[in-house]
């Protein structure tokens, strides 16, 4: 009897099978699995079943009275992978498998694309769950000696199943309600929508701020006078003061700081840092960060955790070993001091999932192994992060002087290294002043210095804050003293978030400029457009929430799935009671319809009047034959307001260039543009 093992894609398949030792590849049709030692192992492509698309359910018209859209939900094949789902239902009705493996990636997703398969084709075998964190053949070997039973994943996979169809029942209904109202294609959706908003609310913020100036008096030694003045007046009376004077150390305290390592790296520490070091994508350092891991480089990246867990402590140690080759001093420095693996590191209770992303015991592998710029970037992150925590805290002694001019108080800070630690391997190294005073010290003031700035606007976006705020939206409260961390409140989860981020760029609603993420015009339109229950933050933080509390079982999908078809309907009911709106839509005006008077918009086939084909019918189509090219939209821009156009660069039939004056002539049936005469381009140049 056999053992089917399914993977989430080929290449996973392949790790897993010469691991386990299945290495005959048995080709069948235009797809392929592994043999051996017991083993069927095959693989999934991603998803290859789904939950449909409304014409799936039989909502082809987008018409209001269709929404929201709460299907019973059904499993279909998706288009394109019919080789694929053949073959897996072929070996997982083979009377000589026993027992089917889920071996796809150990979270969410992963689930739902095993359980959509097996539930689609009706299998009913024993299930068991390979649950490993990284590819490793001593992993896989450990994994598969430690088998989860596939009922312990129930809630996992509700949790999976539900965030499909919660975002099916919201997206897809108020995707086309927000479509049809705008008369314009607008994608919505549970946690993209309110994403937008924070950023078209940032934006919308510096473009209403005024900045003030401000002007700072400062002693030569950097000291800064504690009065920050409105006016360049105020702070030269100031100066006048104090110029020339003798200065008084009135205290001079001195305390020990200590600086601890930065944590390990979860996927969106990672995203941060490589956006805020290497200007990457959120999406390309989740695509470099699971190629390293199907290469077995790193371990699992999916991951909101940033600790191992205690029975890890052994494998660190072999791991920093094989980090030699990578940088063999600090290795040796840091095996000489002793490895730092404190509570910082090692944490069982915030470890769920999976443990903080590292290196894997085959890093050393890392110079042998052909990379892509991206690849190597992030993996210097995870290494140089992985080393850092490792190492001691970066202690200094930090002392506080407060200066006296004449009645004029100036404070400095000033921070010495006492025992670099981690911080010895960043390279801004802290700036260190040769400044040292006894309380009761004086100095001369010498000549003091007016500063002058301005305060600044919040700033705008990048993908490394918006993923901060992304992973708490608390963090979207700049009162420090408001913030309350009890519980993180996020948007979607860490695997997600690289992709919302593209979907609201393909979408035209943000776009990237440097490392900045900014709302369009289009989209800032669009947000304002929307009521607070679409665009909410808070909202679908707590539905965040209530998927979680599904997966740990605390929770029952069908409360969730009650609650956001009911928040649907109502939008739908408000929308549709609506009486006035000014539609969001990216159509060209080119000005006004001669018969109606309403709006001429450029379109794919042409420019029409917004009244309609039924109401008014004015149309001009963009192709012209005449002239070899289509119209542009300024010139009809420049028609539709003179009446008379003379169009440049036009191509005769048989390919001789021209320019010609037209008028506009409307039959009452049809619009066209009426050839007057040619336009002799050189004679007017020279006449004008
Ligand atoms: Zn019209």
């Amino acid at each position: 009897m056999y053992r089917l093992i399914i993977c989430e894609k080929p290449s996973v398949a392949q790790t897993v099978a010469y691991s386990l030792g299945a290495n005959e590849r048995v080709t069948d049709g235009k797809v392929s699995y592994y043999e051996g030692s017991g083993f069927l192992v095959a693989n999934a492509v991603g998803h290859i079943v789904g939950i449909g698309m409304p014409e799936d359910y039989g909502w082809e018209k987008w018409e209001l009275n269709t929404l929201p859209m709460m299907p019973e939900f059904r499993l279909f094949p998706l288009q394109g992978y019919a080789e694929p789902l053949r073959l897996l239902k072929k070996l997982l009705f083979r009377n000589d498998v026993s027992e089917i493996i889920n071996a796809c990636d150990a979270g969410r997703e992963g689930e739902a694309i095993f359980r959509y398969i097996y539930d689609f084709l009706g299998c009913k075998k024993p299930v068991k769950r390979l649950w490993i964190s990284s590819l490793t053949d001593e992993s896989i070997r450990q994994g598969m000696n430690n088998l989860r039973d596939g009922a312990e994943m129930e809630h996992l996979f509700a949790a999976a199943f539900t965030r499909a169809k919660a975002d099916w029942i919201h997206g897809m209904s108020l995707s086309r309600l927000y479509s049809i109202v705008n008369e314009e294609s607008h994608k919505v959706g549970r946690v993209k929508t309110p994403v937008l908003n924070i950023i078209a609310e940032r934006d919308n913020a510096i473009a209403a701020f005024v900045s003030k100036p401000f002007f700072k008096v400062l002693l030569p030694n950097g000291a800064e006078c504690e009065t920050v003045c409105d006016t360049r007046e105020q702070a030269e009376t100031l100066a006048a003061k104090c110029s020339g004077k003798t200065v008084k150390v009135t205290s001079a305290e001195t305390k020990q700081k200590k600086e601890e390592r930065p944590l390990l790296h979860s996927l969106t520490s990672l995203q941060q840092e490589a956006n805020e070091v290497y200007g990457m994508t959120a999406a390309a350092t989740l695509k470099a960060a699971q190629s390293l891991y199907e290469q077995k480089l790193i371990t699992y990246p999916r991951t909101d955790s940033n600790f191992l867990t205690d029975d890890m402590k052994p494998l660190v140690g072999s791991i920093v070993k094989c980090l030699s080759g990578y940088d063999v001093q600090r290795v040796q420095k840091l095996e000489a001091q002793g490895l730092n693996m404190d509570g910082r590191v090692f944490n069982n209770s915030k470890v769920s999932d999976h443990h903080a992303l590292i290196p894997t015991n085959i890093i050393g592998r890392l110079g042998q192994t052909e990379l892509t710029e991206a690849e190597k970037n992030v993996a210097k992150l995870v290494i140089e992060r992985f080393l850092g925590v490792l190492d001691k805290p970066y202690i200094y002694d930090e002392t506080k002087y407060v200066f006296d001019a004449d009645g004029v108080i100036f404070r400095l800070t000033v921070k010495t290294p006492v025992q670099p630690g981690w911080r010895a391997y960043r390279k801004e190294p802290q700036k260190i002043q040769a400044i040292s005073f006894n309380e009761g010290d004086s100095f001369p003031a010498g000549e003091v210095i007016i500063k002058e700035g301005e305060t600044t606007p919040p700033k705008h976006f990048t993908e490394s804050s918006l993923l901060a705020v992304m992973e708490n939206i608390d963090r979207l409260i700049e009162d420090k003293e408001l913030k309350t961390y009890v519980k993180e409140r996020g948007l979607g989860t860490p695997a997600t978030r690289a992709a919302i981020i593209e979907e609201l760029i393909s979408a035209g609603y943000i776009v990237r400029s440097k490392k900045m993420l900014l709302a369009t015009d289009y989209g800032r339109a669009f947000a304002a457009s929307l009521p607070e229950n679409v665009k909410s933050a808070e909202l679908t933080a707590h539905w965040e929430q209530m998927l979680s509390d599904i997966e740990h079982g605390k929770a029952q999908p069908d409360d969730l799935l009650s609650e956001i078809g009911n928040t649907v309907s109502e939008i739908v009911q408000a929308e549709r009671q609506r009486t006035s709106r000014t539609p969001v839509t990216r159509k060209v005006v080119v000005g006004t319809c001669p018969r109606c008077g309403r709006k001429v918009c450029k379109n794919s086939k042409g420019f029409a009047c917004e009244a309609g084909k039924e109401q008014c019918g004015f149309f001009i189509f963009g192709q012209d034959k005449r002239i070899g090219r289509s119209y542009t939209a300024s010139e009809i821009r420049e028609l539709l307001s003179v009446g008379k156009i003379t169009l440049r660069n036009c191509t005769s039939s048989r390919g001789k260039k021209y320019s010609a004056a037209f008028v506009l002539e409307d039959t009452g049936q049809y619009v066209n543009l009426r050839f007057v005469e040619f336009v002799n381009d050189r004679k007017r140049r020279t006449a004008g």
